[in-house]
């Protein structure tokens, strides 16, 4: 075996789970490293509580005095932790996370050293926004940006840091981040939520959004990986023949976890836990070397920052076990991939979750209201859906038989089918009282039983009704949750708003009682719905004709998908809700694509130099072995030779067909590759790097496979599949 790789290997097989020992009740651990609301309550005085927490709930302004206080609370509580830095804490359009931080250390005017931090300084600050991607709104002579604290996130303490977490905006104002749109998609919705709940409960007065995301990824050894720089740079294997096992006897999935791994999360979860990440579910995913996590689910804001938060903990802890972890949504060819389910729902003050049947009828007919919108929100925004959870690394996960297809449909079982249907019934105008009763009874009387034998589930579907909330399971593993969030929250707003005025005209014109108005509007609503319903298997072809036939997006890659993101029905429903400014949502299309020509630029350039150095070389090597052989045998043996040297001769000439192959491949991709990069427009250009760059990647990835099947293992530079999926 080549030596680099043996030693990996002897490293690996003498490793042992870096053992994490914690008898500490998580309960009595939660939160602990967060500024809560009840740590704040221990350092202000009542009055200033009652302010604040009015604030954070309401969105009102935070003035500079209360801000003061609250920076004087978070500077002791702090110090009393031994923290000596902050910074503010942010999700620029890389879709990392981002802090610059500062010492509280600081030197008086009279040179006397002291700990130092105030309102000015939690309410806002000022980075070097130039080297974070902007698509144009920041202009090259005003590099200034400045993020500004979101109240309505905690403060927490990572290491020896105190971070606030923030949006961050460039100088004129426009959103430079995922957070600021989040939160004004989130306080679009809760209008037009809260303006429906009342027809049902006039003490509803907010409603959150709510997000529990499943993060998929996979853990890798350290020192196996170091030898891929595919792997470390790409974040996935662009070479790599498969193992003779994958996952086809499915002994993975929910198995037993190997002792590393359980090291690992527990060391994660213990982590997590002190920062308020409320971890509750792990388990062994399809393929071997995956895994889950997921939290109970929280407002929407919170479980972002959330996910970003405990993706940045997973990297970091991952490093002190020795593996890597990957985010990548299809870091192995034939193995599946990693995705993010994005669990969704909408919860009232009243503690309501309007995606969940209660006791009565008129609380289903609630529950009707928030289910039928929701599907009629993703029906009309559908491409723009498809937009939100477009990459480069999630193109090669949709659509393979093993994540959701990129056509966007809705499931929701047959039983509430038939419900939908028997609505659709309805006849117009106001209902007889016996209609209304039949309806209530029999109709959506019946719901809280259909969904309590909620056995119904179709995994190969995009959009999910799964009981009580949306599954968002299209969702790339690396993708920042706020992407989708953004746009699911923004399309419900617009439709909620629409409705809304439907009832109302109802109302007035029709001269109809609220609940008769209810009905008519929803079951208007219903007619176009049949379209974006799907129950069968979205892996099929025939689903890819029938979508068309519906009228469905099928956009296969980014580029096209993204066109989606900027079309006038998506710029009208960013600005109806306020959410994206024109300029703001052109420059997020900008961003995207060029982040989207970077990877597959960055990732054809690794292939090529992997297989210049490491593949070809290493099949020369072996060549030179068995051209070494054959001259031994014809020396020996003299014109015998040839029978006994037949299949080395035909190993040699094969090789020389796949280095030719390779070398042609690689030769042929520079070329395009200079000649894309003439191109200005970033549509075009991306297109481009799509149709014209990729076949090259599959190319060449082809002969450098073969070749890793004939050469000598023991000179195969590279750790294989096998031993990176099954070795840990
Ligand atoms: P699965 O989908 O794997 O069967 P569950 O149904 O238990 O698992 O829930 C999966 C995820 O859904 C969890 O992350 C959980 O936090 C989230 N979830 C549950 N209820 C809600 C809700 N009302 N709003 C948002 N997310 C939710
Ligand atoms: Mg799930």
């Amino acid at each position: 075996m080549n030596s680099l790789r043996k030693k990996s290997l002897e490293n690996l097989f003498n490793k042992q789970p870096r053992l994490f020992q914690n008898d500490e009740k998580y309960s009595s651990l939660f939160a602990s490293n967060v500024f809560t609301q009840s740590t704040l309550e221990d350092y202000v005085n009542k009055e200033a509580f009652y302010q604040i927490a009015h604030a954070v709930n309401k969105g009102s302004k935070i003035n500079r005095n209360l801000a003061d206080q609250i920076a004087a609370s978070l500077k002791a509580w702090a110090l009393s932790k031994g923290v000596t830095h902050y910074t503010h804490w942010f999700q620029p359009l890389t879709g990392g996370t981002a802090e610059k931080h500062d010492a509280f250390f600081d030197l008086h005017a009279s040179g006397k050293p002291m700990e130092n931090f105030d309102g000015s300084q939690l309410v806002q600050q000022e980075p070097d926004a130039s080297s974070f991607p902007s698509g144009g709104i920041r202009n090259t002579f005003e590099a200034r940006g400045y993020t500004a604290w979101d109240p309505t996130s905690p403060a927490f303490i990572l290491g020896k840091t105190l971070c606030i977490p923030t949006i961050f905006v460039s100088y004129t104002g426009e959103a430079l981040d995922y957070k600021t749109p989040l939160l004004k998609s989130i306080q679009s919705l809760d209008n037009a939520a809260t303006d429906i709940c009342k027809y049902f409960d006039k003490n509803v007065t907010k409603v959150n959004a709510t997000l529990g995301w499943e993060q998929e990824y996979f853990l890798v050894d350290k020192s196996l990986a170091a030898s891929r720089p595919d792997l470390t740079i790409t974040g996935r294997t662009l070479l790599g023949h498969q193992p003779s096992k994958g996952q086809q006897l499915d002994d993975h999935y929910f198995g037993s976890i190997p002792p590393r791994v359980i090291a690992y999360m527990q060391e994660l979860e213990y982590e997590a836990i002190q920062l308020g990440i409320p971890l509750k579910t792990r388990h062994n995913e399809v393929a071997p070397g995956q895994f889950e996590l997921a939290p109970v689910y929280e407002e929407a804001n919170l479980s972002v920052d959330h996910n970003s938060l405990v993706m940045d903990l997973m990297r970091k802890v991952a490093s002190k076990h020795d593996f890597i972890v990957l985010f990548h949504e299809k870091p192995f060819e034939g193995i599946n991939g990693s995705g993010k389910h994005n669990n969704w729902s909408l919860s009232t003050n009243t503690g309501i979750n309007l995606l969940s049947p209660g006791k009565t009828p008129m609380s289903n007919l609630q529950f009707l209201t928030f289910f039928i919108n929701t599907i009629a929100a993703v029906l009309s925004h559908e491409a723009l859906m498809r937009a939100s959870i477009a990459s480069a690394s999630n193109d090669n996960r949709l659509g393979s038989n093993e994540a959701p297809p990129a056509i966007l449909s809705v499931f929701i079982g047959k039983q509430l089918t038939a419900v939908l249907e028997d609505l659709e019934n309805v006849s117009k105008g106001k209902l007889s009282p016996e209609e209304k009763t039949d309806l209530k009874l029999n109709v959506i009387g019946k719901i809280p039983e259909i969904l309590l034998d909620n056995t119904d589930r179709n995994r190969t579907s995009p959009f999910a009704f799964t009981g009580n909330k949306f599954e968002f399971r299209a969702v790339g593993s690396k993708s920042n949750c706020a992407k989708s969030i953004t746009v699911l929250n923004a399309a419900v707003a617009q439709q909620l708003e629409k409705f809304g005025k439907e009832v109302e005209a109802l109302i007035d014109k029709k001269e109809m009682k609220k609940d008769d108005a209810i009905f008519n509007a929803l079951r208007d609503n219903l007619k176009g719905i049949k379209n974006i319903l799907f129950e069968g298997d979205g892996y099929s072809e025939e689903w890819k004709k029938k979508a068309k036939e519906r009228g469905l997006s099928y956009n296969q890659n980014t580029p096209q998908a993204l066109t989606a993101f900027v079309s006038k029905k998506s710029i009208a429903l960013f600005e109806q809700t306020k959410v994206l400014s024109d300029r703001e949502a052109n420059a997020r299309y900008i961003v995207d694509l060029k982040e989207y020509i970077m990877r597959i630029q960055i990732e054809s350039r690794t292939l090529g130099d992997i297989a210049r150095n490491h593949i070809i070389p290493t099949g020369i090597k072996y060549q030179n072995i068995l051209i070494q052989n054959v001259n031994g045998l014809k020396e020996i043996y003299g014109s015998d030779f040839k029978k006994l040297a037949d299949v080395q001769i035909k190993i040699i000439e094969r090789i020389s067909g796949h280095i030719e192959e390779i070398n042609k491949g690689i030769f042929k991709m520079v070329e395009i590759r200079k000649q894309l990069n003439e191109i200005n427009d970033e549509f075009l250009k991306a297109s481009a790097y799509c149709d014209k760059v990729l076949p090259y990647l599959v190319d060449i990835r082809y002969h450098c496979d073969k070749l890793e099947l004939v050469v000598d293992d023991n000179l195969w530079p590279l750790a294989k599949y096998r031993e990176l999926l099954f070795c840990r």
